[in-house]
């Protein structure tokens, strides 16, 4: 009895001791501000206890039911001397703490850690609506009316049984006098970031009771220390089980990671980054440092880069925010390494997400709300929202829900996602790059198919992409030869053919780093960027676009320029980096059908899905098989392809128009070398 006398009398010296750099009393000054503001709980650096009593932290690592009841207690001790008042009016003031020297991954919880305080971080990914929980219950007996009163703990309420006065079996609770505290339930989860490569993420359930309730939200990351404790787990109807589940209550919780930048860079790595900066080849270097396994895609390589730098988001004094992260489409072929684009991003960013359309969670790719088992509703997290403030890899996109379809439109562009169901209401941040990729709703790309007819994606969404590119798998014998040549060489060696010359550390460290820098226009770049929009847009008037010339592309723009600037660590974005961008802008609407070197669109591609040209040579293809089908009966391919070549159609684009008209089923093989008209 008397050690338990002495843990409060510590603890309470301990608060009367600790004294800031400038020499005042922390916890006193502490105290006198929560009486000021009325607030619930002390909270206490870990660091503290171990300077002043190590036995008394150690202590509380290991049995912190017993302590922390003493510690409250001795808190309020001390706020009595402090402001007797308010110590009358609340009586009780939680001691609460933080920053434990060692954090467990949330990984290895297990047994041992059974009943003590441990920290752990994570992010939530599912928060319950906030319940009342009754500590203290009032019973009255049917029979007597005798008044009962028993403390709650555990996880069912208990009962009084049988009236002391009278036996009688039956009692009512009585609510007005019963004592509640607020409480919630959210589930924290692994970070991406910290998931072993080609694993589930674990999570673990956090009981929050008090002043804590409603500190975090779905998306937030978060670190939290408390006691571990276990649940039962029951079986179908209610049979109890051998297992438990392990829960804990919290007793603290912060949010990490706000603003703070992600990676750690040290004055030593900082110095290197800065290096690295100046080297006139650096763009080239981190270039070559995308992807280094997948062969070509220069463009599109150089477009990933400038995503994973990120433009500038910008917050307007009327509370507009224009988005600063980039998005990118890549609908392509099978096959032509989308995928493998995607992982490899998510494994280079700084905080990086890969899920796929389909989604695996009952969130999907957004947010829900989801029915506990136990009854009441939770709101859960989706990818977009977990990926905050990172970049979101979303493969198969064209394959995703509904309703996701829906929140995509608002994420894409104003980067939050709102739901309001089952009575949550609630709009969670989603401020993520996303760079997504669609196979073709036909199976390959058809190039004379509008890109819309092409991917399973409504326009809207489409046009939130910064940028869109389309990967096709095209036979060609000498770029084959170097991509085998280049594929082999890989699964030879096991390793690029040719090392990056930034380690994939070091990139992830620069693109971090260059976060830290806002490049702001040029007055040259500003004049670049302006022509190129004008001259597109103008353009883009008369016809019927398949992806409209609208201020986005305006936006696209400026992000892409600022996110090139970054990659030199400069703080101006001159008019190379405009140039640079406008070309990658061009490559990207030359891949949705518009031609830059009109700067027209070709209306036949969006009204017919076949540019003019190219229905004019099919054209004469047909009328040439009739003429010849009049002449000798039977049509001879090389006959044909000699009298195509006449008319200036090459036999390999002949060959090509064949073949087409075969797909479209105007004409097909009778037996082989023959064709013939399919109707007449
Ligand atoms: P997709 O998602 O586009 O259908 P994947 O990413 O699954 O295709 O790629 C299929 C395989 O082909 C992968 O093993 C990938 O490494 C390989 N591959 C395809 N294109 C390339 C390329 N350009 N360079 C290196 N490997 C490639
Ligand atoms: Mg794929």
């Amino acid at each position: 009895m008397t050690t338990l006398i002495t843990v409060e009398e510590k603890i309470q010296d301990f608060l009367r001791a600790v004294k800031t750099e400038t020499g005042e009393y922390k916890y006193r000054k502490k105290l006198a501000k929560i009486a000021l503001k009325s607030e619930k709980s002390l909270i206490v650096d870990f660091d503290d206890i171990l300077a002043i009593d190590s036995e008394l932290a150690k202590q509380l690592i290991e049995n912190p039911d017993e302590v922390l009841d003493y510690a409250s207690r001795a808190t309020w001790a001390q706020m009595k001397i402090e402001d007797p008042e308010y110590a009358e009016q609340v009586d009780k003031i939680i001691f609460r703490v933080r920053k434990l020297p060692e954090k467990i991954s949330l990984r290895t919880i297990g047994e041992e850690h059974l009943a003590k305080l441990v920290m752990l971080d994570g992010i939530v990914v599912r928060a319950t609506t906030v319940k009342p929980l009754i500590i203290k219950a009032a019973f009255r007996c049917r029979k007597c009316e005798a008044n009962i009163s028993i403390e709650q703990d555990g996880l069912v309420m208990r009962g009084p049984g049988i009236c002391s006065q009278c036996k009688g079996k039956s009692f009512d609770l009585i609510e007005r006098d019963s004592t509640f505290i607020n409480s919630q339930e959210v589930r924290l989860q692994e970070k991406p970031e910290d998931l072993p490569p080609g694993q589930l993420p674990r999570s673990i359930d956090l009981k929050l009771t008090e002043d804590l309730v409603d500190i975090a939200r779905p998306g937030d990351r978060i670190s939290t220390v408390g006691i571990t404790r276990l649940q039962i787990d029951t079986l179908t109807g209610g049979v109890k089980s051998r297992t438990f589940t392990i829960y804990l209550e919290a007793n603290q919780i912060d949010i990490i990671g706000k603003e703070a930048e992600v990676i750690e860079i040290t004055p030593e790595e900082e110095q290197e980054i800065v290096e690295l900066s100046k080297d006139p080849w650096i763009h080239r270097k981190l270039l070559t440092s995308i992807a280094p396994s997948i062969h070509g895609y220069e463009d599109l390589k150089e477009s990933i880069l400038y995503l994973l730098f990120g433009g500038i988001s910008k917050h307007l004094p009327d509370g507009v925010t224009i988005r600063g992260d980039i998005n990118i489409l890549l609908v392509g072929d099978p096959g032509t390494a989308k995928s493998q684009l995607l992982q490899y991003v998510t494994r280079v960013a700084p905080r990086g997400l890969y899920t796929s359309g389909r989604g695996s969670t009952a969130a999907g790719l957004t947010a829900a709300v989801v029915r506990e088992k136990a009854g009441g509703m939770s709101l859960e997290a989706g990818a977009l929202v977990l990926a905050d403030k990172g970049v979101c890899s979303i493969d198969e996109i064209d394959k995703m829900k509904p309703e996701d379809r829906v929140a995509m439109h608002e994420a894409m562009e104003q980067q939050t996602v709102s739901i309001a169901k089952g009575g949550i209401v609630a709009t969670l941040n989603a401020r993520s790059a996303i760079l997504a990729a669609a196979n073709p709703a036909l199976g390959r790309y058809d190039p004379y198919r509008n890109i819309n007819d092409n991917i399973n994606l409504p326009i809207t969404i489409l046009s939130r992409f910064d940028l869109l590119f389309v990967m096709r798998d095209i036979p060609e014998s000498e770029a084959d030869d170097r991509m085998s040549e280049h594929i082999l060489k890989l699964h030879k060696f096991r390793s690029s053919p040719e090392e990056p010359p930034l380690s994939p550390e070091i990139l992830r460290k620069y693109i971090s780093y260059s976060k830290r820098i806002d490049p702001v226009l040029t007055d040259e770049a500003i004049r670049d960027l302006r022509d190129f929009y004008l001259k597109m847009r103008s353009s883009s008037e008369s016809a019927e676009s398949p992806v409209a010339i609208t201020p986005r592309q305006l936006e696209a723009l400026v992000r892409l320029s600022e996110a090139r600037a970054r990659n030199f660590l400069r703080n101006k974005v001159t008019s190379e980096d405009a140039l640079a961008i406008i070309r990658l802008m061009k490559i990207s609407l030359q891949d949705v059908g518009i031609d830059t070197s009109t700067g027209k669109m070709d209306i036949d591609v969006i009204m017919t899905g076949k540019p003019k040209s190219l229905r004019d040579k099919m054209q004469l293809v047909i009328s040439m098989v009739a003429k010849i089908e009049k002449e000798t009966g039977n049509v001879d391919e090389s006959t044909l392809y000699q009298e195509l070549s006449k008319a200036d159609i090459d036999e390999e684009q002949a060959k090509a128009l064949v073949s087409r008209l075969m797909r479209e089923g105007i004409l097909y093989s009778p037996k082989p070398g023959f064709i013939k008209r399919t109707a007449v």
